[in-house]
Order: C-alpha cells, then sequence, then structure tokens
C-alpha cells in the first residue's frame, strides 16, 4: 500500500481549544433492515426524531450536520424535513446514492452515485455538498487509490471522511478514547483531504462492543427493522443493560480528551441508531452540556472543521 499521505495542520479559531466535529449520517441502516439493505429514506419517526436532535443542538446554539443517502432525495420521496434542517441552519452532505463503498473498483458506477446525489440534492433541496462521508469506512481510507480520489475530486469535493480503524471490543475499546491524537487529518497525493472518523460510532459501540445477543439483533430486523419503534421502547434488548450509560461516559471522556490535548475530534453518529438506543435523546443534550460548561469546548459541523485544515 503506498504512503500518499501529506499530514495537514489544524489551526482551530482563536479561543477554541478543542473542536468535536459531529457527524450523523442520516441512514435506513442495513444492519437493522429486514432485508439487509440500507437506504436513504428515512422513516417519518426517524425524520422527527432528527427535528428534536435538532431541537436540542439549537437549545445550545450549535449547528449539527447530517449525511444523507441521494436515493432517499428522489422526487417520488418527502424532503421537507431536510429543508426544514437546512432552513434552521443545519448542514446536510452527501452519504453517495445508495451506500457503495468509495473504495470500489468500479469507478463509473462511484462517478453514477456522486453526480446523481449532487443532482438531486440541487433539484430537491437547492443544496450543493462539499464533504463527503463514505459508507462503512475503510482501515486505510482512499490511500493507494488515485483514480478513486479523482473521480471524488471530480464530483466537486474538496474534504472526504471515509477511514475508521477502530476495531475493538468489550475490554479494550477505552482505548480508543485517546484515538483523536493518532487518527489525524491528511491530504492525498491528488490534493484530496481525508478527515477520518475518530472515534467509535455508535454502529459498532451498541451492536458490536456492547452486543450480547447478536442472533437476537438480526431476528427483531427480520421482524421488526425500519418499522417505527413501539410506544414506551427504552432500549434494545440484544445490547448490556448499561451501554447507554457507557455509551454517554465514552463520548465525554473522549470529549474531556480531545480538551486537554487541544484536538480536533471527528465524531460519526446514525440518528437510527440513536433512535433505537436512546429513544429518550440523553447522549447529545450529555455532550453539549459538558462542552458549554468548558471554556474554548465547541462542538461544531465538519464543513466547519475543515475550513481549519490547512
Ligand atoms: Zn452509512
Amino acid at each position: 500500500m503506498p504512503d500518499d499521505r501529506t499530514p495537514v495542520t489544524v489551526t482551530l479559531p482563536e479561543g477554541v481549544r478543542c473542536a468535536l466535529a459531529l457527524t450523523y449520517d442520516t441512514d435506513m441502516a442495513g444492519g437493522y433492515a429486514p432485508d439487509g439493505i440500507c437506504h436513504g429514506r428515512t422513516m417519518p419517526q426517524l425524520q422527527e426524531y432528527m427535528l428534536r436532535l435538532c431541537d436540542t443542538a439549537e437549545r445550545h446554539a450549535v449547528r449539527l450536520h447530517f449525511f444523507q443517502i441521494g436515493n432517499g432525495l428522489e422526487p417520488t420521496e418527502d424532503v421537507g424535513y431536510l429543508r426544514e434542517i437546512l432552513d434552521r441552519g443545519h448542514d446536510v452532505d452527501s452519504h453517495t446514492y445508495s451506500h457503495v463503498p468509495l473504495i470500489g473498483e468500479d469507478l463509473e458506477l462511484l462517478d453514477f452515485e456522486l453526480r446523481r446525489t449532487n443532482e438531486l440534492l440541487a433539484e430537491r433541496l437547492g443544496h450543493t455538498s462539499t464533504v463527503l462521508r463514505g459508507p462503512g469506512g475503510y482501515a486505510h481510507g482512499l490511500r493507494g487509490r488515485p483514480a478513486n480520489q479523482q473521480v471524488i475530486l471530480d464530483n466537486g469535493f474538496r474534504w472526504v471522511s471515509c477511514e475508521f480503524n477502530l476495531r475493538v471490543g468489550f475490554d479494550d475499546y477505552l482505548d480508543t478514547v485517546a484515538n483523536p491524537a493518532a487518527d489525524v487529518c491528511y491530504a492525498y497525493d491528488t490534493g484530496l483531504v481525508e478527515a477520518p472518523i475518530m472515534t467509535l460510532t455508535d454502529r459498532s459501540f451498541f451492536d458490536s462492543v456492547m452486543g450480547i445477543d447478536p442472533e437476537g439483533r438480526q431476528a427483531w430486523a427480520r421482524a421488526h427493522g425500519h418499522l417505527p419503534l413501539p410506544e414506551g421502547w427504552m432500549k434494545a434488548p440484544w445490547t448490556r443493560a448499561d451501554a447507554l450509560d457507557r455509551w454517554i461516559n465514552y463520548n465525554l471522556a473522549v470529549a474531556k480528551y480531545a480538551y486537554d490535548h487541544g484536538l480536533l475530534c471527528v465524531i460519526c453518529w446514525h440518528p437510527y441508531s440513536h433512535l433505537v438506543h436512546d429513544p429518550r435523546n440523553r447522549m447529545l443534550p450529555a455532550l453539549l452540556e459538558w462542552a458549554e460548561a468548558r471554556e474554548g469546548a465547541v462542538v461544531c459541523t465538519l464543513r466547519d472543521a475543515v475550513a481549519w485544515l490547512g
């Protein structure tokens, strides 16, 4: 694997001691799907949950950043929730058209996925995507794949966020708290800039690290996946009882590490995973209250953050 990386410097704005770039991939996740297929046609209950997240953020004067799969933007789909999210000052960017990996060999398909999503963002929302989130996450990002990088650049993106390195279990997940110091942003030789996902995602945390019954999760997905959660749903039965408390503690520990070391930290969560594992919306307020109580701790979008890379 050629190492086509050049370090970039992060220059945080005056007075900012750490920046937590919070992003949400809006996927109707394959792992919760009856047929295993991930798509972008957000179910109404999840649209409502996303707007609740925006309510929470606005109470703290924070903007959220959503990465949207393009097939949920077709003219047959209701995109009123995304229009509202943009109107309320939050950001939306591309997560490909049908959740294909950015590292695939089929460059024509990749070009179609990015171009079609750009067209739909323009037609349905009057919006232009500048940062691309790669589906799935790849241990080496797009290193050694200059042709893929070029297709992404040719579709108008200067920044991509697709590297994800964290493979841990219950016994060592806390070791990843320091990861934002290691998996830092860099430029590929083509000029495309990578902003790696620097902490455990909610999907990997709840469904793998905290998972105690993978077969139970699969059975639930086959019977109930992509359907509204029932009234009174409190937690997923396939995770440890204290999974949500541990998730909150984990993210606050990451935030503290970033604060103590003056770092930019790119965070990738999913509204659907939070709907399933945090239906009462405890995580986001906990993080925003933590930041509000600390001088120079900022929760921002990834669009904000890439402007600080040079
Ligand atoms: Zn995704």
